[in-house]
Parts: C-alpha cells; structure tokens; sequence
C-alpha cells in the first residue's frame, strides 16, 4: 500500500447505493497522508508524485464503501495543481504505471465542465 492522501468528498456507492462522504485515496503531489477537499491545492514535496508542471491530469483514486466496504474507484481532475472534481471512474485513462494520466490542452473528452 504505501502512502497516499485523501479527498474527504461526497460520493455513491456503485455496489449498494449508500451515499455520503468517502474519504477518496489517491497518489499524487506530496504522499503524506495529506486530508483534500475539492478546491484545495496539491501540496508538493519529496517524496512526490507527478510534477507541478504538469497543468492538467487525471489520478486514478479509491474509497472503500463504509457500508459494504466493497471498492469504488474515481477519477481525480486536477488542474494547475488544484483539485477540481472526483467523479466516478469513467474507464477513459489508463492508470496502469503512475497511477495518473497528463491531459493534453485539447483532451477534453471525458471532462466534465
Ligand atoms: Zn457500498
């Protein structure tokens, strides 16, 4: 496992329907048990994922359902280091290796607005 941060966010289980906070892990920026909300920036650092340079990306995350605890995964927006959003895993990126995939400027697709 390692160490990894986390998004405190509302979500929905795709396994038994519950729905309310999911604290969402994720590897990305500084990996320091760092605790996100949606509008926060990424905190940098050694030991670090990814590169602040990288404008736009897509980090894969995972919450354990408190209900059922079966896993959801999502995907994280991550634009200029700020966290926009974390949807539900759309299948469109491929996280095998990093764990996150760098957004071209025209790869729109996917990204809800
Ligand atoms: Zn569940």
């Amino acid at each position: 496992m390692g160490l990894y941060n986390t998004i405190d966010t509302s979500a929905r289980c795709t396994n038994c329907c519950w729905s309310g906070n999911m604290a969402v892990q994720f590897k990305y920026g500084n990996v320091h048990d760092h605790e996100y909300k949606v509008g926060n920036r990424v905190i940098w650092g050694r030991p670090q994922i990814g590169d602040p340079k990288e404008r736009r990306v897509v980090v894969q995350g995972i919450a354990g359902c408190p209900t059922c605890d079966k896993d959801n995964f999502f995907d994280i927006l991550i634009i200029d280091s700020v966290i926009k959003d974390v949807m539900p895993q759309s299948g469109l990126y491929d996280y095998r290796g990093s764990g996150y995939v760098e957004l071209g400027s025209d790869s729109e697709a996917g990204i809800r607005k």
